[in-house]
């Protein structure tokens, strides 16, 4: 049933919670990719192969109290570069049409939505977003890198709009594009 996720082009390693406490060189990389402090990082999702974050897992609810419903965000620059690219052309349509077309691809979609809310839960309940996820899930495809994400941190044949927006995608998580490569790793002494 997931043959057809086989040959994608990122590890199928599941990363979802719990996750290990990230690091401050971990921080560190995400702050300079984001171009800003990082906020609510509970753990690192998904990763490049030089080991840098592409997905961070963010708390539920921001320390200010602001709710944050991407608990999956996409922070490597050069993926969300990719997804933009992608967002311009007419890739939305194209999935947009899978999900009304397939009964298949929308009720794994669904599924999708459900996991990615369960996973949020493990983290706190925080009623102004109950039951809203990311990225349009569960019947709409409004944020490839929102959904991205998700298929990034949960692997290959969670997500099919993830799934698919990513074998489009030029970015890779196989093929480093980072401006530090294995700066997270924090023993480079460089
Ligand atoms: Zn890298």
């Amino acid at each position: 049933m997931r043959s057809h996720t086989a040959t994608l082009p990122y590890p199928g390693e599941v990363t979802t919670p719990p996750f290990p406490t990230p690091t401050a060189a971990e921080i560190d990389v995400v702050s300079s990719q984001l171009g800003r402090a990082a906020r609510g990082v509970i753990g690192i999702a998904a990763r490049c192969v030089c080991g840098n974050p592409t997905v961070v897992a963010t708390a539920p609810r921001l320390d200010d109290g602001t709710p944050f419903p991407t608990f999956y965000y996409l922070t490597h620059p050069a993926a969300t570069a990719a997804m933009s690219t992608l967002e311009a052309t007419q890739v939305m349509p194209e999935l947009a049409g899978m999900l009304e077309e397939d009964a298949d691809i929308a009720a794994a979609y669904r599924r999708a939505h459900e996991a990615y809310l369960a996973d949020r839960a493990q983290y706190g309940d925080v009623p102004e977003i109950d039951g809203i996820s990311a990225g349009g899930m569960p019947t709409r495809v409004k944020c490839l890198h929102a959904l991205a994400g998700h298929a990034l941190a949960a692997g290959p044949g969670v997500n099919p709009m993830g799934d698919a927006a990513l074998q489009r995608s030029s970015w890779s998580p196989e093929r480093c594009a980072c401006v530090d490569p294995g700066a997270a790793r924090g023993d480079s002494g460089e």
